[in-house]
């Protein structure tokens, strides 16, 4: 533990959680996070049980002077979510999710995990827009903006925030919504962890029932040329109820991939149909028709079950790299780019996604909230994993090279896909005008800079 923990350690009965130092066993357990190559020791961790411990925790934050790691999910990306020799305010024991079906509305807590809020979302045949993978924070994920699978229908997570309760950085509790503190509310729609921690989220349901049509199409690599190119036509015309993510990798030895096929070079186009299925059936057929796909597991299932489709690749404790970028469009150059690095894939664990965008998320406009990235025509966010240290340098090369060779088409990038990449990437992923605002409402909320442990916006 570091001199200046040690010096003032919080009395842990002002804690209805736990308080843990390096003594404890316990803090071992909690001082993880979900990227494996970050292995840090936090000063101590403040595992909170509600609003008075975020409050209390950030007051011992400001008396013991130690820099402050906020983690929900613990998904971060960069990792963020927790540092050595700081204080870490630790969200994850929060996991209160109270759904009224009647007025469709979910009061989420900030520990919840999207797996968790969709559990009790799909009790009612209802959901919140998020991500896709369901161990991810929704805290972490909302407070970036939040894209998944139905968010060209229905839009972003932060698209239906009603409102958040806050702890701001002088240990006070405020509500921000479009009627209170208005700033704040455009701010944390987009804006991070940077004005304080989010303790509770109000969000509005979209009535979706509990069926979709979804799953992964394979060809081998070998043809992703060609499948790229059918698909950027093909998904030109796409009406809003289908979202598609196309995948490059050594396919997984996982039970629903036929046994032949693990191991090999092969290039999916994940597709997630809401609403009517017959209709998503005739719209997806050319897709499944192209070719001829080495598998088809694109199937009516429950949303619950396609919502975990990433799980298992995407595990806590591997190693992992990601650098990412938005495009305007699947060029021809940008498809030989694509193809070129996809096939040099070395490690049987690296998978990436690029997303397609648009849809609703399109249609609302760019001053609405402090996210940007509405015009993105597709989102690369290139990923390398490695199970441990081993080879995980040449991942990171390799991400890096493939990321660079699409620099003259980059058009910006998603603030939640972003690594540690300095102060200058910060202001790319919200421009000028928006990174100019967000300064002001930093210096109006924590002109300290008290929360700067995360893609940090410092005060004008
Ligand atoms: C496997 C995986 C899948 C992903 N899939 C998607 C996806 O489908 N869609 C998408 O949009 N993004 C996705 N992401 C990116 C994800 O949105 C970000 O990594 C997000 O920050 C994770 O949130 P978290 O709460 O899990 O993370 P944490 O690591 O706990 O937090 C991330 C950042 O947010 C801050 N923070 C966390 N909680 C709070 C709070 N309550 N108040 C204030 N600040 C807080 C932290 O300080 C940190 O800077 C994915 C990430 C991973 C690792």
């Amino acid at each position: 533990m570091s001199a200046a923990a040690g010096a003032m350690l919080p009395d842990p009965n002002a804690f209805r959680g736990h308080v843990l130092s390096p003594v404890d066993p316990a803090y071992y357990v909690h001082r993880t996070i979900w990227n494996g190559s970050f292995d840090r020791h936090p000063a101590l961790i403040i595992r909170c049980a509600g609003v008075a411990d975020v409050i209390a925790a950030v007051k011992f934050g400001r008396a013991s002077g130690l820099p402050v790691a906020v983690r929900s999910g613990g998904h971060s990306f960069p990792g963020f979510s927790i540092a050595d020799d700081a204080l870490l305010i630790d969200l994850s024991p929060m996991k209160g999710v109270q759904v009224d079906p009647d007025r469709r509305t979910a009061r989420v807590q900030a520990g919840v995990l999207l797996g968790e809020l969709d559990r009790e979302t799909q009790a009612f045949g209802l959901a919140v827009p998020s991500g896709i993978v369901t161990h991810t924070g929704v805290a972490g994920l909302t407070l970036g903006g939040g894209i998944g699978w139905i968010m060209r229908k229905h839009g972003l997570s932060i698209d239906h925030l009603i409102a958040v309760d806050l702890v701001t950085a002088a240990g006070e509790f405020v509500r921000a919504s479009a009627e209170e503190n208005s700033e704040l509310f455009w701010g944390i729609r987009g804006g991070g962890g940077n004005f304080g921690i989010v303790t509770e989220f109000e969000f509005s349901c979209v009535p979706l029932g509990t069926q979709v049509l979804a799953g992964p199409i394979f060809w081998p690599m070998k043809q992703a040329a060609e499948v790229l190119r059918f698909y950027r036509d093909w998904v030109a015309d796409a009406p809003d109820e289908l979202m598609t993510i196309i995948i490059h990798r050594k396919a997984p030895p996982l039970a629903f991939v036929p046994a032949e096929l693990q191991g090999k070079p092969v290039v999916m186009v994940v597709c997630c149909w809401i609403g009517d299925l017959e209709t998503g059936e005739q719209f997806i057929r050319p897709l499944r028709d192209f070719g001829s796909p080495v598998a088809d597991l694109c199937l009516p299932k429950p949303y619950l079950a396609h919502q975990s489709m990433f799980d298992p690749s995407f595990p806590h404790g591997r190693w992992y790299y990601f650098k990412s970028c938005d495009v305007a469009e699947l060029s021809d150059e940008i498809i030989d780019i694509t193809v070129e690095h996809s096939s040099k894939i070395e490690s049987p664990l690296t998978s990436f996604p690029i997303w397609q965008q648009g849809g609703a998320v399109s249609r609302v406009s760019d001053d609405d909230s402090a996210f940007s990235g509405r015009s993105a025509g597709f989102t690369y966010n290139i990923g390398g994993c490695t199970q441990t240290e081993a080879g995980f340098e040449a991942e990171r090369e390799w991400v890096r090279s493939f990321w660079s060779a699409l620099e003259p088409w980059h058009q910006g990038v998603y603030v939640n896909f972003l690594g540690d990449e300095g102060a200058d990437r910060v202001r790319q992923a919200y421009g000028s005008a928006k990174y100019q605002r967000l300064q002001i409402l930093k210096q109006a909320w924590d002109p300290e800079n008290f929360f700067r442990l995360n893609q940090n916006i410092p005060p004008a």
